[in-house]
């Protein structure tokens, strides 16, 4: 079985897909983690990925792979554990960035398919309902104000100990929105079959079960 989780940055993907893949016995596939997970190469060997053809010349050199430790998703660049270097606004900011170009996504999207032909997945990210599994069981597009939005990326970034600043967020996160709805390939939208989600005034649990029910 398939879950697809869709939305736009900060709308609760990952908190949510992680309770409810841990409350269906599926696995949890963060496929946004893979798209940081190229970008982090460009930023460590300093190659401009503003140039499309660095990214597509570099495209082969660069290899990602998901493991599961302890049950949490590990994302290897190239061999080195780096689920914990990605999680920055930069590397955030990079991946919209290189996500936008074709020999990216193709990159990704065999690994993302065959992982949830293999296996039961909650998988989210921005076109999995739309493009990656358009057969999926159940399809989910949830977002969120932009305040409250920026509101949760900030607390995230403050409980891991990183010093931010809220307007720079909700900038970064509009900036986000838009490049990740406009981009010509594989753009973020609502599937038709997917039911839409706000969970702006909604609790955690709320939303995890109106998941759930829809899954029954
Ligand atoms: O979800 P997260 O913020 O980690 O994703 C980082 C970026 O990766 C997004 O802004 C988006 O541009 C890209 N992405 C994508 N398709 C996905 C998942 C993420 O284009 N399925």
């Amino acid at each position: 079985m398939n879950i697809a989780i869709d939305g736009p940055a900060g709308a609760g993907k990952s908190t949510i897909a992680k309770l409810v893949s841990k409350k269906l016995g599926f696995i949890y596939v963060d496929t946004g983690a893979m798209y940081r997970g190229i970008a982090l190469y460009f930023l460590k060997n300093n190659i401009d990925f503003l140039v499309e053809e660095n990214v597509i010349n570099n495209c082969s050199n660069i290899d990602i792979e998901l493991k599961y430790e302890n049950k949490e998703q590990m994302i290897y660049l190239n061999g080195e554990n780096v689920s914990k270097l990605i999680r920055t606004e930069e590397v955030g900011n990079a991946a919209s960035k290189v996500a936008a170009i074709k020999a990216v996504r193709e990159k990704l999207l065999s690994i993302q398919r065959n992982i949830a032909k293999e296996n039961d997945v909650v998988m989210d990210g921005r076109d999995i309902g739309t493009n990656i599994l358009p057969n999926a069981d159940v399809k989910i597009y949830m977002t969120a104000s932009v305040e409250t939005r920026a509101k949760r990326r900030f607390d995230q970034l403050v409980r891991t100990g990183k010093e931010t600043d809220i307007e720079q967020i909700k900038t970064d996160i509009e900036q986000r929105d838009y490049q990740d709805m406009n981009r010509a390939i594989s753009p973020l939208k609502q599937a038709d079959d997917a039911y839409y989600l706000d969970t702006s005034n909604m609790t955690i649990d709320e939303v995890v079960n109106s998941i759930i029910e829809r899954v029954k």
